[in-house]
């Protein structure tokens, strides 16, 4: 028989870019596992500072949005 399972990723909350774009696992069965990956990744949750562990109710940035988010002082 077939079922379907459910996994976790990490996704940019401003650019929607998955923290595991072109790797090898794109998906997690655990959500904590995905955001273990992404801060592995150095993501970081939007206007946390200093810059906390990510958890699964806050927003999540990419590096990349991370960054700019810093230059424009938000
Ligand atoms: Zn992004």
């Amino acid at each position: 028989m077939i079922r379907p399972v459910t996994y976790y990723e990490a996704i940019c909350d401003k650019c929607g870019v998955s923290a595991h774009e072109g790797g090898d696992i794109s998906a997690w069965g655990d959500a904590e596992l995905a955001l273990e990956d992404a801060e592995g990744c150095d993501w970081v949750t939007p206007g946390s500072a200093p810059p906390g562990p990510l958890t699964t109710a806050g927003r999540h940035y990419c590096p990349e949005c991370a960054a700019t988010e810093e230059e424009a002082g938000v």
